[in-house]
């Protein structure tokens, strides 16, 4: 038998979710964002689930290849662009459209030998201080390109830094809007954050959203609104089983550097997960402090550290969870019970994001069924 730890990926929640980017931004066209293997779900796994999409946004020359391999003819868009001149050449084959975000990505566009010419997405930077042309260079950056005849339309672009939290998008989409008032072009703005916080302000309605992470379920201003409040539904389990339990008595510790001292008499559980299946090592398992975990659906706690290959968990209150007992460590667990990623990632001090993307390629993944089943 394997070791019992699998990942579920869950593509009717996909599609739901990418049903509710398309509610909260009814007037714009929404690229499916994939980047990092589709969040950690795998982009062949999750292409099915998502083509409804207008298009899909990566990084990845690779990724951006396996898509047009699984059959996909509509948009996708690189949004870093190019990172050396060749890449305009798969761009042209594949006609992948790509974000211009500095000088050198200009020059190459004009050295580069095409039939068709390119469509662009121009980045500004207009705050966040990561890619694009300051809104005093965007102009010109946009006047070089339109003259290019390597280059087709160019769509107008930007990033915003805070739209999942208190500070907001207001200061960055006015400089945007205001640099960009009298050029023509498409407008492309919003992340999951923008598009669900943000959808009132008229300003930010654009020709495309770029939804990420809202796909996979997990909500981009977790704890300020949770997924049940989005809508949204969870696209991937990680799941195991309990493969020892053991007896503790008063003073007796848990795991490495014995950070968990039991007070009495208690039973705790030793699961198939570590951190070297791609859960956080940091996720305190302490009297005072700990991360959420199901046994047989029912919510209990993590105890001591996490090891590589193995967890302990609290089984006090689970005095029939036994060898072979279903462990949650997120996602759908047994009779319709739920741990949403970002209790965990919030437990450990990290986002929904970094869970999803860090789980180990040694954990198998499948599509599950239709209905989240017990195993
Ligand atoms: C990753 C990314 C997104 C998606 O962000 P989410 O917060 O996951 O919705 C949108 N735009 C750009 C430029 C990105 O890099």
């Amino acid at each position: 038998m394997p070791r019992p730890i699998e990942a579920l990926v869950h593509a009717d929640a996909l599609t739901h979710n990418l049903a509710r980017a398309r509610a909260a931004a009814p007037d714009a066209r929404v690229w499916a964002v994939v980047k990092a293997a589709a969040y950690g779900h795998g982009i062949a796994r999750a292409y099915e689930a998502l083509r409804g999409a207008d298009g899909f946004a990566l990084l990845d020359l690779a990724e951006a290849q396996l898509l047009r391999e699984l059959g996909w003819r509509g948009p996708i868009l690189l949004l870093e662009g190019a990172f050396e001149p060749r890449d305009l050449e798969l761009c042209s084959r594949l006609n992948l459209w790509h974000v211009v975000h500095h000088v050198a990505q200009i020059d190459w566009l004009a050295m580069h030998k095409t039939q068709a010419p390119h469509r662009v997405f121009l980045k500004m930077n207009s705050g966040m201080n990561r890619l694009g042309f300051t809104p005093t260079a965007y102009r010109g950056a946009w006047a070089r390109l339109d003259a290019l005849p390597q280059v087709d339309e160019i769509a107008l672009m930007t990033h915003f830094a805070d739209a999942d939290g208190e500070r907001g998008i207001a200061r960055q989409l006015q400089t945007f809007v205001e640099a960009t008032r009298d050029l023509p072009g498409e407008r492309c703005l919003s992340n999951s954050a923008a598009t669900l916080r943000h959808a009132a302000d008229a300003q930010v309605r654009a020709d495309w959203v770029r939804a990420g992470i809202m796909l996979y379920g997990s909500a981009p201003d977790f704890p300020s609104h949770d997924v049940a409040h989005w809508d949204l539904r969870p696209t991937m389990t990680l799941r195991s089983r309990l493969i020892a339990t053991q007896q503790l008595a008063a003073g007796d510790c848990v795991g490495y550097g014995s950070t968990y001292t039991a007070t009495g008499p208690m039973r705790i559980g030793i699961v198939a997960c570590g951190y070297a299946d791609g859960y956080p090592r940091h996720a305190p398992g302490l009297a005072e402090r700990s991360t959420p975990v199901l046994v047989n659906g029912r919510r209990t706690r993590l105890v001591g550290r996490v090891s590589m290959d193995m967890l302990a968990v609290d089984l006090s209150a689970l005095p029939d969870a036994e060898v072979g007992a279903e462990v949650t460590l997120w996602g759908h667990g047994p009779q319709g019970s739920t741990l949403p990623i970002d209790d965990v990632a919030h437990a450990a001090g990290t986002i929904g994001y970094e869970l999803m993307c860090a789980l180990a390629p040694r954990v198998p993944v499948r599509l599950a069924d239709a209905a989240p089943a017990a195993r």
